[in-house]
């Protein structure tokens, strides 16, 4: 049999977490098990989130030998969980069966609870004002290791009688250059009788590769969508983002509003500030310009400071200013003042020197 995931083999066993339940349908019936078997699997590894073959306790003892013979599942070991001062935010760093680290990040905001999980150890674009940026790209994670962060966050929150609202895939990475594993791993989160995280409370941000996104019209899976702009001219934009080059500010905002008809939702997009470089009024001025005709709402993110990053955050004046001038323009736009900065959680502070922590 050839699965998706046959490259993290592990001792000549098939990861079992990361498989479609059309796929463990074929073990199941390899196997020799009755057909309702597959329905059984998909609960224990996706929903219920086990990571032993001997807590399948409605498997027979000779069944679950033979499973744990011939398959694994990937269990994220946690190193490391860091909480906010404020409590609305925690931070886990797991382990990777190759030793890398990566982190996901769970949010309290009223009644969501929202996961942040990474897609890729490190990644390859390089945009300035990131940390994760200065990693380069280590590796793609699998989509075993990406479902796996949700498996994880679902867990820790039922242990405190709470669920799993949203997902954002908005850690470490561009999930648009994993997009198999990725898409793979939004689907298994979505399933029904798995963690059952509704499509619409999935959210995929974009530092803007653009046939990623037309791709994902194509995958008709309506999930949302985020789109760090963060620049209002290519000058400016190409600055401190290199991808703009590839595909610049006209080209990526075409893709995204074909995208927004597509799902008849609104779109975020992102808006890092940078002091003396994207913040002033023509700025905002601009920001308006381009998205008029776009539906969606705009997240004003002030910088989070980073190691060796030669930025500034604005004052808090300039941020207010900025704002303004885009809701006055009747635009829907938010300051986020990143959770967790205080405890490296901020958006783009995930780092790689957690990869280093014991
Ligand atoms: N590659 C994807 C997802 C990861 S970055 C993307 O680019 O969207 C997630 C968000 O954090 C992006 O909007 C990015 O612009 C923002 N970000 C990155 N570094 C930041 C920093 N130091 N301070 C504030 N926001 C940052």
């Amino acid at each position: 049999m050839a699965f998706a995931n046959e490259d993290s083999m592990d001792n000549g066993k098939i990861e079992l977490k990361g498989l479609f339940p059309g796929e463990l349908d074929l073990i199941v019936t390899k196997m020799g098990m009755a057909s309702y078997r597959t329905r059984q699997l998909v609960d224990w590894l996706y929903n219920k989130g086990v990571t032993q073959f001997d807590d399948m306790t409605n498997l027979s003892r000779a069944v679950r030998q033979q499973l744990d013979e011939n398959f694994t599942i990937l269990d994220l070991s946690v190193v490391g969980e860091v909480k906010t001062a404020s409590e609305d935010t925690v931070k886990f760093l797991f382990a990777l069966p190759d030793g890398r680290r990566i982190e996901s990040v769970l949010m309290w905001e009223g009644k969501r609870r929202t996961l942040c999980v990474s897609s890729q150890v490190g990644c390859p674009l390089d945009c300035h004002f990131c940390a994760t940026g200065k990693m380069g790209l280590i590796r793609n994670l699998n989509a075993a290791e990406i479902v796996d962060q949700v498996l994880y966050g679902q867990r820790f929150l039922r242990a405190r009688g709470e669920e799993l609202t949203n997902v954002v895939m908005m850690g470490m990475g561009e999930p648009l250059l994993n997009f198999d594993q990725v898409l793979r791993a939004i689907r298994l989160m979505n399933l029904d009788n798995g963690a059952a995280i509704g499509i619409r409370r999935i959210t995929l941000s974009t530092a803007g590769h653009v046939p990623g996104i037309q791709r994902l019209s194509k995958e008709k899976l309506k999930i949302g969508l985020a789109v760090s702009l963060n620049g209002t001219t290519d000058e400016q934009r190409t600055q401190i983002m290199p991808i703009n080059k590839k595909w610049p500010i006209s080209t990526l905002l075409a893709a995204v509003k074909d995208y927004q008809e597509y799902i008849s939702r609104r779109v975020t997009i992102e808006y890092v500030l940078l002091h003396g470089l994207n913040d002033s009024a023509d700025d905002a001025h601009r920001l308006v310009d381009l998205l008029r005709d776009i539906s969606c709402k705009i997240n004003v993110i002030p910088w989070n400071p980073i190691e060796g990053g030669a930025y500034e955050r604005p004052p808090q004046q300039a941020i207010d200013h900025f704002v303004r001038i885009v809701t006055d323009a009747q635009l829907t736009a938010t300051v986020r003042y990143s959770k967790g900065d205080d405890i490296g959680a901020g958006s783009g502070q995930l780092y790689q020197e957690l990869q280093t922590v014991a």
